[in-house]
């Protein structure tokens, strides 16, 4: 029997389970229409690589991840490409983001799939993590982490693999019911990842409010003889099912502050992740679908097994809810949900619920903010705090948009559980406050990275001038200094040097071109017995060669020549005197 621990804080709700598991799952009725947003996930959001007026296949890929965190989008059903634009999604912003839309055929034609995997031992751990990236299986249990980092390990080793079968929000049942339906596959997709993970022990942790599940599981655990796996009831306290407090309860150790349940040998994945990850490797099956539980002012609250992308007023009439007196609905549970502000909104692979219209006792976040009053300084926040953050002083700072100070007292730990919310007597929002400063330190952050590159640049730039300056100047200092040296050189030699190449190359060719001259004054043969006629024209001819020859001297010493002619005139000016 393994020990159990308590973490501290927490709360004890109203459940809310029971209509919504009354009945078994059932498929949704195929919508019309399926939109896909490019980001269901963390990390990078996907790029579209199909375009408007595509038909598609059930399962095919339609948008492809961009980088290591990021997931790939598939069509849910078959059809054809009618938008890829923005479209409302479930988030605190309220603001759209691109989807892909298919009009659906109803004929549900599947990809081609390859074969079933006969064992997956025979595949390395990495072709098992590429299996499941390429499925786009990502947390479920919310998170939406893409599911192959984080069954990547890299250099740490695994000791114990906890599956989360935890489901501590009010009203929220899925989990429980995929425990009851599929027990069997989540054990096989659960073996698949420790063997991706190779990790030593599985430890399956199920609140003991889910007697029906745990049977379920123990059973097909003894059944598979796999005694490496360990399931265990943890009591039913909010938010048992938050992975740092539940590898508290079953293990006792406390996951550092900043850092990841990796750091100490676990890692933690949703009951709804090993399903997926089971349909992707037995089937080649992407994440398309998952079951959603719908609850609150619905005839028919229950789990139905429905297409990722499907709108929501599509489940909320299914259920039997009026769209004519919808006023609130979140997505998610009472405690950590989204308020969404728009019907058409669709079904992502981490939604799990549909609350409609849920009355304000059952919604302590929905309820405050329009009753807040101010803090009485009573202490219960802190009390209830599971992560033991002191939570009327993270408000008062959020509030004051004094950042600093909010991350002094370690905002980040804070898991939007909203179990201050709950107890504070003056209902003032405090998750409000605190996702309202996450966001904004997120968004400076964003800023201060962009300011700091463009810094760098700038200073790169002011350093490349500067450097440009200094070697010109000292290159101007090397060349005084050589000018010092040999006070002869002048600026202009340079320039003088090569006019003297030119001159001396002019000299040579006319040196050649004499030399040639000379060879043809060599006398011609055959000029025995000429005829007047061919005697006149070979002396015309020696006559002009001649003269050619003179004017040639003349030319090239003009200095000789004018010597000679300054001798001639002086030689004149003696011949004068005498
Ligand atoms: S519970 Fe509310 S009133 Fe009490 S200290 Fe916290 S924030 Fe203030
Ligand atoms: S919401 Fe944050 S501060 Fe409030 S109880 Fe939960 S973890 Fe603590």
């Amino acid at each position: 029997m393994r020990r159990l621990f308590q973490f501290r804080g927490g709360v004890l709700l109203k459940e809310h389970k029971r209509d919504a598991t009354a009945q078994s799952v059932q498929p949704a009725t195929l919508p019309k229409r399926l939109v896909l947003p490019l980001q269901q996930h963390i990390g990078e959001p996907a790029e579209p690589i199909v375009a408007v007026g595509d038909k598609v296949l059930k399962g095919q890929l339609i948008a492809k991840p961009m980088s290591f965190i990021s997931a790939p989008v598939h069509a849910s059903s078959s059809g054809t490409v009618v938008a890829i634009t923005e479209h409302p999604v479930s988030h605190p912003s309220q603001l759209n983001a691109v989807c892909i839309t298919i009009e659906t055929d109803g004929q549900e034609r599947w990809k081609e799939r390859q074969q079933a995997v006969a064992d997956y031992h025979q595949l390395p751990p990495e072709k098992l993590r590429e299996m499941i990236r390429d499925a786009g299986i990502v947390g479920m249990g919310g998170a939406g982490f893409p599911s192959h980092v984080k069954l990547n390990p890299g250099q740490k080793a695994v000791d114990t693999l906890v599956l989360n079968g935890a489901e501590c929000e009010p009203y929220i049942t899925c989990d429980e019911m995929l425990l009851r339906e599929r027990a069997l596959e989540i054990i096989v997709g659960l073996r698949i990842m420790r063997y991706a993970l190779q990790a030593k022990r599985c430890i399956i942790g199920i609140e003991n409010n889910k007697a029906a599940a745990f049977h379920a599981l123990q059973e097909q655990v003894r059944n598979t003889g796999a005694d490496f796996i360990e399931v265990v009831q943890v009591p039913t306290v909010y938010p048992t099912g938050g992975e740092k407090q539940l590898i508290h309860v079953l293990t006792g150790k406390e996951v550092p502050a900043g850092g990841l349940p990796l750091d100490i040998g676990i890692v933690c994945h949703n009951v709804g992740t090993a399903y997926a990850v089971y349909r992707a490797i037995e089937f080649d099956e992407p994440l398309i679908s998952r079951f959603v539980t719908i609850a609150g002012s619905v005839a028919r609250a229950r789990n139905l097994e429905v297409l990722i992308g499907t709108p929501i007023i599509d489940l909320i009439k299914e259920c039997g809810g009026n769209p004519s007196t919808l006023s609130r609905v979140i997505m998610g549970g009472p405690m950590m949900g989204i308020a969404l502000h728009d019907e058409s909104i669709p079904v992502t692979k981490v939604t799990n619920c549909i609350l409609v219209n849920a009355t304000i006792s059952d919604v302590p976040l929905a309820s405050k903010g329009s009753f807040a009053m101010p803090c009485i300084r009573c202490g219960n926040c802190a009390v209830a705090c599971p992560v033991d953050l002191l939570p009327q002083q993270l408000y008062w700072h959020a509030r004051a948009k004094d950042f600093d100070k909010v991350q002094d007292y370690n905002l980040f730990d804070c898991i939007e559980c909203g179990c201050c919310d709950y107890v504070c007597p003056s209902q003032i929002p405090l998750v409000h406050y605190f996702r309202f400063a996450k966001t904004e330190i997120w968004a400076q952050q964003q800023e201060k990275i962009l300011a700091d590159a463009a810094r760098e640049r700038h200073e790169f730039r002011e350093l490349r001038l500067e450097r440009d300056k200094r070697e010109k100047q000292e290159r101007h200092k090397a060349k005084r200094a050589a000018l010092t040296a040999n006070p002869k050189t002048k600026a202009g030699d340079s320039k003088d040097s090569a006019a003297d190449a030119k001159k001396a190359a002019i000299q040579a060719a006319m040196k050649r071109a004499q030399a040639k001259r000379e060879v043809n004054n060599i006398p011609p043969k055959n000029i025995d017995n000429l005829t007047a006629d061919q005697q006149r024209k070979v002396d015309e001819a020696d006559r002009r060669r001649s003269d050619d020859q003179a004017e040639t001297k003349v030319k090239a010493t003009p200095q000789t020549t004018n010597q000679a002619n300054t001798q001639s005139k002086n030689s004149t000016a003696q011949d004068s005197s005498q």
